[in-house]
């Protein structure tokens, strides 16, 4: 049987479909809103605690008020979950400054509005974990926020539209100093000749990702040799090995950087044992 997906919107559970926002919400008109995605495992959360601290945050720095509490978040993304058959997959959850007459300036009196999807997802493609991916890069034309996991994400489209384009899987972009901040959706990280795990660290040029926070987790027990620094295009395509992580492809070998091969050009023994400890513990949530 077919199960109908159902989505939450401000209080009501909805038939996909059909669920709409107003057309003066201020997510749809100025992207004035947050976001988080959460990987479902065996129909469990993974690391929502860290999700949840993350979305207080970005809805802190911009002054919406968290429409519910953190228990009552997770009330409703469980529910969304379930209402799905969700086991493997994805909850999306979105937090908008709410609906207003169009005035730049906050409301005065707007409530946040919420809306909680979740879907299943197939597993990364085989391939693409065994085989590793291409990247390109590309100069990182956003704002001095995105430590915010803001909804406002143009230049995350366009970069990924160049990415696919070109045949590669994602575009890691570049600062002013010829320093790489991150992917489009993902965090980026290169392992050195002499075995050290490097990745930016967790400034307002990137996104500080839940996989980051898990991976650098896994990096200190196991104590791999590892620097959060960052790091310039051309020490990237001199590295042994690089790879990229998100909550959506959890952690891929990266093996060509702009056409050129990373290492031999396989994905490397450091980014596979890291691999397979993420997965174990994204697994361990279920
Ligand atoms: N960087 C950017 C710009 C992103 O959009 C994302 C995820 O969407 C990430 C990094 C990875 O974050 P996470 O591991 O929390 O999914």
């Amino acid at each position: 049987m077919v199960m109908s997906r159902v989505a939450y919107v401000d209080g009501q559970y909805l038939s996909h479909r059909s669920a709409v926002v107003h057309i003066e919400d201020r997510g749809y008109q100025f992207a004035d809103g947050v976001y988080e995605v959460i990987a479902v495992a065996g129909g469990r959360l993974v690391d929502d605690e860290l999700h949840l601290v993350r979305l207080a945050r970005s809805l802190s720095e911009l002054r919406i008020t968290a429409p519910m509490s953190d228990a009552a978040l997770r009330i409703v993304m469980r529910e969304a979950v379930r209402r799905n058959g969700v086991r493997a997959g994805i909850v999306y959850l979105q937090i908008t400054r709410g609906v207003a007459r169009r005035d730049h300036a906050f409301p005065k009196s707007a409530q946040p509005a919420l809306v909680v999807t979740s879907r299943r997802k197939a597993p990364v493609d085989p391939r693409a974990a065994a085989d590793g991916i291409s990247v390109i890069t590309i100069p990182d034309i956003r704002w001095q926020r995105c430590d915010i996991k803001s909804i406002s994400l143009l230049p995350n489209v366009l970069g990924k539209q160049r990415a696919r384009e070109a045949g590669a899987y994602e575009a890691w972009q570049i600062d002013h100093q010829g320093r790489i901040s991150e992917g489009t959706s993902t965090n980026a990280w290169i392992v050195t000749s002499d075995g050290a795990v490097v990745t930016r660290q967790a400034d307002s040029a990137i996104l500080n990702g839940i996989t980051r926070l898990a991976v650098l987790d896994i990096i200190r027990a196991e104590g791999y040799g590892f620097a959060e620094r960052p790091f310039t295009v051309t020490e990237a395509k001199a590295a042994a090995e690089a790879f990229l992580t998100s909550t959506v492809v959890d952690l891929l070998p990266v093996v060509r950087i702009d056409g050129n091969p990373v290492g031999d050009g396989r994905p490397g023994p450091l980014t596979r044992r890291l691999r397979e400890h993420y997965l174990a513990h994204a697994a361990a949530a279920a």
